[in-house]
C-alpha cells in the first residue's frame, strides 16, 4: 500500500497534517543523517504509553529507514527487581495481607522457572496467602483500616503514583498495621543511563529521546534540558495521539538539522507545564528521599528510586522487618532479554522465547506482562494484522 494511503486509514481526521509531518520526517532525514554521519538515526521513547503508541498505530512503517524509534525503560513493572517481588512474597507467605496493583501480581520472579519455588503474588495467593488487588493506594488504606491485620502494599511506580502515596502519609492517613515496601523508580536516571550505555558500548548513539508525558506532568518539561545541555540530544515531550508522536519526531530531526538543540514540550502543554505539577512534587519530597535502586536485569543506578523518610521509618516495611537489600544479582529467567529490550539495545523479536516459550498469556520475562511492557506491547500489536484490517475497512 502507498504511504499516502495508508496514513489516511490511519490517521483519518488528521490525515492531512500527518502526511504533511511524514512528509518532511522522510525530507529531513536523509539531510540529518549526512549531518551526524550516521547511517542510523535513534529515537528513544522513554515511556510504555508511547511504545504503544507507535507499535498500536504502526508508526515504525510510516518512517524512512534510517530513522529507528526504540524503547526505553519507562515500564514500572518491568523493571522492578526480582529480590523485591521476592521479600514481598515471602511476606505474604508469613501472613501479612499484601495489597499491590493487578499487573505486579502476575509479575514472575527470577525463580519462577523453577518448579518449586512460589515464582509469583499469583502463586503465593494460590497456596493460600492474603494477597489483594487494588487500584489505587487509597484502596488498600480503607482496607487495612477496615481488616486491623498486619499488612504490607507493595508500592511500584514512577513519579506519577508516587504523590497518590505521599499525600495520604503526609495527611497521616495510613493505619498504623499498614506498611510500605517502596520499589518506587525516577525516570530520569534511568533515560539517561540509558543513553549513556549506548554511547559507551560503541553502538549507533541515541539522537533524540521522547520524555514520558504523564511523568513530565509531575516533574515538568524542564527535568529533560540536561539531555541538550549535557549530552547535546534533543528531548521532546509530546501526549499520547499518534500524531503527537510523529510531530515529536520531526522536532527532534528539525533540532538535529539546525543544530540549536533544545529540550521542548511540543504540544502536550495541554497537560504538561514547564516546572510541572509542584504542589505534588513538595509532597514527594517531604515524605520520600531519592536512593540507589537496583532494576531488573539491569543493576543499581545511583539515586534512581525513592524510600520514605526517616520521619516515615515506622511505616517502611524493610525498616520494621528487617528485610535486607541483597546485593543485585543477574536477576531474568533463562533467555529472556528483558534488560535488552528496555535499554532500546533488542527489538522484543530479538528474544528467541518471544510468542513461544514467552507470551502474554504465560509471560517467562517481566516485559511480557504489564501493558507498558514492550514485549507485551509487541505481542498484541506488533503485526501488520490490526494496520491491515484498518485499510480494508477505508476502502
Ligand atoms: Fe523476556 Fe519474554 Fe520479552 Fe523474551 S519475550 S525478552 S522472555 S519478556
Amino acid at each position: 500500500m502507498e504511504l499516502p494511503k495508508l496514513i489516511d486509514a490511519l490517521f483519518r481526521e488528521n490525515g492531512a497534517l500527518a502526511r504533511s509531518i511524514t512528509e518532511q520526517i522522510h525530507r529531513l532525514a536523509p539531510i540529518v543523517s549526512k549531518k551526524l554521519e550516521r547511517e542510523r538515526i535513534k529515537i528513544m521513547n522513554f515511556c510504555g504509553s508511547h511504545e504503544w503508541v507507535t507499535t498500536h498505530y504502526g508508526l515504525r512503517a510510516l518512517m524512512p529507514e534510517s530513522i529507528e524509534l526504540i524503547p526505553g525503560p519507562g515500564c514500572p513493572v518491568c523493571v522492578t527487581p526480582s529480590s523485591d517481588v521476592e521479600n514481598v512474597i515471602k511476606l505474604a507467605l508469613e501472613g501479612y495481607t499484601v495489597y499491590t496493583f493487578g499487573d505486579v501480581f502476575k509479575l514472575p520472579t527470577v525463580k519462577h522457572y523453577k518448579q518449586d519455588e512460589v515464582g509469583s503474588l499469583a502463586a503465593a495467593r494460590a497456596l493460600g496467602a492474603d494477597v489483594r488487588i487494588v487500584y489505587s493506594f487509597i484502596d488498600a488504606v480503607e482496607d487495612a483500616k477496615k481488616t486491623g491485620k498486619p499488612s504490607v502494599f507493595f508500592g511500584v511506580g514512577f513519579e506519577t503514583t508516587a504523590p497518590s502515596y505521599a499525600v495520604l502519609f503526609e495527611k497521616g492517613k495510613v493505619p498504623e498495621n499498614l506498611l510500605f515496601y517502596s520499589s518506587l523508580k525516577l525516570t530520569a536516571p534511568a533515560a539517561e543511563f540509558a543513553v549513556r550505555l549506548h554511547k559507551s558500548k560503541g553502538l549507533v548513539p541515541v539522537s533524540g529521546v521522547i520524555g514520558p508525558g504523564h511523568v513530565s506532568s509531575i516533574i515538568g518539561a524542564v527535568s529533560w534540558d540536561f539531555f541538550p545541555k549535557e549530552y547535546g540530544i534533543p528531548a521532546v515531550v509530546v501526549g499520547f495521539e499518534p500524531i503527537d508522536v510523529l510531530a515529536g519526531v520531526l522536532k527532534i530531526l528539525q533540532d538535529l538539522y539546525t543544530g540549536d538543540i533544545t529540550y521542548t514540550n511540543l504540544e502536550y502543554r495541554r497537560v504538561v507545564k514547564h516546572r510541572g505539577n509542584e504542589f505534588a512534587q513538595a509532597e514527594i519530597n517531604k515524605v520520600f528521599k531519592p536512593v540507589d535502586a537496583i532494576w531488573r536485569g539491569i543493576g543499581t543506578i545511583p539515586k534512581s528510586g525513592l524510600d520514605l523518610r526517616e520521619e516515615y521509618s515506622a511505616y517502611n516495611a524493610r525498616e520494621q522487618l528487617g528485610i535486607k537489600e541483597r546485593p543485585w544479582d543477574y536477576d531474568l529467567p533463562p533467555g529472556c532479554r528483558c534488560n535488552e529490550v528496555t535499554l532500546g539495545i533488542a527489538y522484543p523479536t530479538d528474544c528467541p522465547l518471544f510468542m513461544k516459550a514467552c507470551n502474554p498469556a504465560r509471560p517467562w520475562g517481566p516485559c511480557m506482562v504489564s501493558m507498558e511492557g514492550a514485549c507485551a506491547v509487541w505481542a498484541r500489536f506488533g503485526s501488520t494484522e490490526r494496520i491491515t484490517r484498518i485499510v480494508s475497512e477505508v476502502k
